[in-house]
């Protein structure tokens, strides 16, 4: 058997047209544009591609993009202004401060700051604490594109196992909630579980987080199970060659080994190519969400969690 493969960038493109479409329509009867403000402070080479990339879709759906750069001194007093004044802004309607902030920022006051209504990255202490209480909430985007993924591929997810291995705040955590919310009969797996293999080996569905090269092997894999791996890793890869310094070229590896796993899954996201492409799709479609919200408008089905 061989897996279908969830192509994570066909879906992006087609909730981004989606989003576009709604951006379009509540335009044309309201004027104001959804606007997107994001924030980052310093130089890191992932989080300036990160943020490039976040205004480029924001402008192609037709949303204005507001983006604030800020040098890696910044201070929390600085940060913490902006953040209010984004607050305030009648034009932005989700706001997003790129993470990880230099080390001297407490970045759980900094996100606590955003107005919930505006936090279109979902971490804010209150919209956790909607999300785990089964309220209206903000969905991180990660969990909420897998989410969206595993509703695509399988349909009703009620009554089924899903085992998420990993508990971080942004993607194990909240893949839970959002899990349960669907009914899915969730474990949460992480270092210190016993006999992992065979709690994973249990499950219809498993969502790897867990940011270990190719740990989840075909032993972890239920025959059929739907496997969305959400790891993003860089590995060495001297089959590719050598870099100008001699040092082994680079490729990038999910959390699950996916050549021997996709002969046992039912379906599988691939790395690059899977759950990365949703998570930017899945930013703008909060920030639509927001939009709605603010403007008293039905939300955009099928967008949300
Ligand atoms: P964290 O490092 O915050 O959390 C990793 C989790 O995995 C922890 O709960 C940890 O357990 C668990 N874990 C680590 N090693 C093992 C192991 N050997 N066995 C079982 N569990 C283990 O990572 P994130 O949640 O932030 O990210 C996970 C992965 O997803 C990373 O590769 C990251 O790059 C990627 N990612 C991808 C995104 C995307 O857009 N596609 C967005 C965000 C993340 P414990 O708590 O016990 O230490």
């Amino acid at each position: 058997m061989s897996a279908k493969v969830i192509d994570g960038k066909a879906f992006a493109a087609k909730v981004r047209e989606q989003v576009a479409e709604h951006v379009q329509t509540l335009t044309s009867k309201h004027g104001v544009k959804p606007g997107l403000a994001v924030v980052l402070v310093g130089e890191d080479p992932a989080s300036q591609v990160y943020v490039r990339n976040k205004g480029k879709q924001t402008v192609e759906v037709g949303m204005n993009s507001f983006e604030h750069r800020l040098p890696a001194d910044t201070s929390e007093e600085t940060l913490i202004g902006l953040v209010r004044q984004l607050n305030e802004s009648p034009d932005v309607h989700g706001i997003l401060v790129q993470l990880p902030l230099p080390s001297h920022l407490d970045s759980d006051l900094v996100i606590n700051t955003i107005a919930p209504e505006k936090d279109v990255d979902g971490f804010h202490i209150s919209n956790v604490g909607l999300l785990g209480t089964g309220q209206k909430s903000m969905a991180p985007c990660t969990p909420l594109g897998c989410l969206m993924m595993l509703r695509e591929e399988l349909g009703s997810l009620s009554g089924l196992n899903a085992v998420v291995l990993g508990r971080s705040n942004i993607v194990g955590k909240p893949m839970a909630q959002l899990l349960l919310r669907d009914s899915c009969t969730v474990t949460i797996a992480h270092s210190r579980t016993k006999d992992i293999e065979a709690v994973s080996a249990a499950a219809d569905i498993v969502v790897a987080a867990v940011g270990r090269p190719e740990m989840v092997k075909a032993n972890w894999i239920k025959p059929g199970a739907t496997v969305i791996d959400v790891g993003i890793n860089r590995v060495d890869a001297p089959e590719l060659g050598t870099k100008e310094d001699g040092s082994p070229k680079t490729r990038i590896v999910g959390d699950v080994a996916y050549d021997e796993v996709a002969k046992v899954a039912g379906a599988i996201t691939p790395v690059p190519g899977g759950v990365g492409p949703m998570t930017i799709a899945c930013l703008l479609a909060n920030t639509l969400t927001a939009y709605c919200r603010a403007n008293d408008l039905p939300e955009p089905t099928g967008l949300t969690a």
